[in-house]
């Protein structure tokens, strides 16, 4: 393995335990950090990402590993790992021993825009880094009316928390449109669609109408979108979002085990169906948007390693992109104050699922195409051996 390799194998676990662990900070040092101006704030569209919630104190987003992983911040004040101010610079640290010197994100220029109806695009679509933006059309969860919600899940927790603060409310097909012309303009070239449930399951008319207000404002008839949805009764509806433009589509079957699935996301079987049913319309949306082109996500950590893996591996033979980003106890959700796995746990599971994904010889494009943000590990495997990042081609 060639040296920098080595340094980015090292980098990346360093992200993958700092992610996981959190990071400690003295919000105070933030102060004379341009945050909001040169450097991109946290915008809680829809999940508090943080261990703590912090409505009083705006953090940075994430920061880079000096040969370009990005890692996120999300704040723990009980971490080994910590950010300190030293000298005018700012430090990634375990147990006080510096690790490197970090430099934040910087804010994309379309956050000084508004939409035409005066609301800031930051609020309607944030940047998730390397072109990648998202856009929750609500910021809320409907399965909180039966008391169904996702037991790992803090949508409505965090609107609660953060909405009224932030100016973060529903969002018409006309902003998202604008904001993602703006954004493509600067660069981006992809956006995920998603949100909470809807009452009566009326998401597909909205995420039609989405789709049409970002193509007559980009001008793309494939805009590389990703619609996030639930498991719909009817599957013909996935046909609808394939001929509505949406290059890929996203189920979310969280747990794969039918068990943990039934008993973690109560609101998705009552709404939706049976995990059988999820199954189905995973693998019926993979017949109609083609190999590496439909993903599911689960929340690594919550049920056994094997179990994941099993997923993985089933889903990879449909031609399904599974995301495992690890599980955090959020703030506010159900099983807050529980404990995800350890990092080395997580890490083996990225290594495991990397190589599913590239044995079903799925592409880093499709990885990038179908995911929220292109920042999970096994996007950073996939940059690291592939040479993607921009430290390969400076010093191969
Ligand atoms: S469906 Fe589950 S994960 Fe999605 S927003 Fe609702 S509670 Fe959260």
């Amino acid at each position: 393995m060639s040296e920098l390799k080595q340094q980015l194998y090292k980098e990346l676990a360093i992200k993958n335990e700092a992610s996981v662990e959190g990071i400690a900070v003295n919000p105070a040092i933030f102060r004379d950090l341009d945050l909001g101006g040169a450097y991109q704030e946290q915008v809680h569209t829809l999940f508090e990402m943080d261990h703590e919630q912090h409505d009083d104190i705006a953090f940075p987003c994430g920061f880079e590993s000096p040969n370009g992983l990005k890692i996120p911040f999300q704040w723990d004040s009980k971490s080994d790992y910590s950010i300190t101010l030293e000298d005018g610079g700012y430090f990634l640290n375990k147990r006080d021993k510096h690790l490197f010197p970090i430099d934040f994100f910087k804010r994309p220029d379309y956050y000084r825009n508004s939409t035409a109806d005066g609301t800031r695009m930051s609020t309607i679509a944030p940047y998730n880094q390397e072109g990648s933006i998202i856009s929750a059309y609500s910021n809320e969860c409907a399965l909180k009316d039966k008391g169904e919600d996702c037991l790992f899940c803090n949508a409505n927790a965090t609107k609660d928390t953060y909405a009224e603060k932030e100016g973060i409310f529903w969002k018409n097909p006309q902003q998202i449109g604008e904001t993602v012309a703006a954004a493509y303009r600067e660069g981006a070239r992809h956006v995920t669609l998603t949100g909470g449930f809807i009452p009566e399951r009326r998401e597909v008319d909205y995420y039609l109408d989405v789709a049409e207000a970002i193509q007559n404002h980009t001008g793309l008839d494939d805009f590389n979108g990703t619609a996030v949805i639930g498991a719909p009764r009817d599957l013909k509806v996935i046909d609808k979002y394939k001929e509505a433009g949406f290059r890929t589509l996203a189920i979310n079957i969280e747990c794969w085990d039918k068990n943990y699935f039934k008993t973690i996301c109560p609101g998705k079987v009552s709404n939706c169906g049976s995990w059988e049913h999820w199954i189905e319309a995973i693998e019926y949306a993979a017949s109609v948007f083609g190999h590496g082109r439909v993903r599911s996500g689960i929340v690594a950590g919550i049920e056994p390693k094997e179990k994941t893996l099993e997923g993985i591996e089933y889903f990879a033979s449909k031609g399904v992109i599974t995301l495992t980003g690890a599980w955090c106890a959020n703030p506010g959700s159900a099983l807050e104050g529980h404990r995800t796995p350890e990092p080395a746990w997580h890490f083996d599971l990225a290594k495991k699922a990397a190589a599913i994904a590239r044995k079903a010889g799925f592409s880093y494009e499709q990885l990038y195409d179908t995911a929220p943000s292109p920042t999970f590990l096994v996007h950073d495997i996939y940059k690291i051996e592939d040479g993607l990042l921009p430290a390969s081609v400076t010093k191969p």
